[in-house]
């Protein structure tokens, strides 16, 4: 399981969201401390909270955990192609799970159409690698988006280097949904308004 790297402060200072409520601390153990105290006093399920604070913390900055032990650091590995991938894919679902207008999607015959194409382009690569939990936490969002479709050849696919996407999930949207990258290649199904 991915672990919060205590030397670091995540964006925002260390905080955790249950369910509406934001709970922020001065330190990490302190903002465990404060999560259990909050579903104590709410008679709320106490459940895993340092797996649900490290789950919140590594899937928006997968940069501030590592995947072994709980240890202080000097100096952070700079990203991979994988991570940054996948770190781009989160954002991307993200902001269309919290998009206000409605994604509308897509005929499941054109999603296949459009998940044989990535499925022979050389931009289409796997994402689903590093920190097991923003993996899980990522896919939980991709397949949020999707409604939890699939079509026969999408469950193949992996993310798009160029767009920055999940091509498992985008090929149900609306291309108008979608951000373009400056140069499309032409086999693209993008170009198909
Ligand atoms: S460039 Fe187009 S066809 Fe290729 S992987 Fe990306 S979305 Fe799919």
């Amino acid at each position: 399981m991915a672990k919060v790297i205590i030397g670091m402060i995540p964006p925002g200072g260390w905080h955790y969201y249950d369910s509406d409520v934001k709970l922020t601390s001065h330190s990490y153990e302190s903002l465990l401390k404060s999560v259990e105290n909050y579903r104590a006093e709410n008679h709320l399920p106490t459940r895993d909270v340092e797996g649900d604070v490290n789950s919140y913390i590594c899937s928006n900055w997968p940069n501030f955990c590592h995947g072994v032990d709980m240890v202080m650091v000097t100096s952070v590995h700079p990203e991979t192609r994988q991570q940054s991938l996948l770190n781009d894919i989160t954002t991307w679902a993200r902001n269309l799970l919290n998009s206000k207008t409605p994604n509308k999607l897509i005929s499941d015959e054109l999603a296949e159409e459009r998940a044989k194409t990535c499925k022979e382009c050389p931009n289409n690569k796997p994402w689903k690698s590093g920190c097991s939990s923003c993996v899980s936490a990522a896919e939980r969002i991709c397949a949020s988006i999707r409604n939890g479709r699939d079509t026969k050849s999408s469950t193949k696919l992996g993310g798009c280097e160029l767009m920055r996407h999940d091509n498992r999930s985008a090929i149900f949207f609306d291309t108008s949904k979608l951000s373009q990258a400056t140069s499309i290649p032409e086999n693209c199904w993008m170009n198909i308004k």
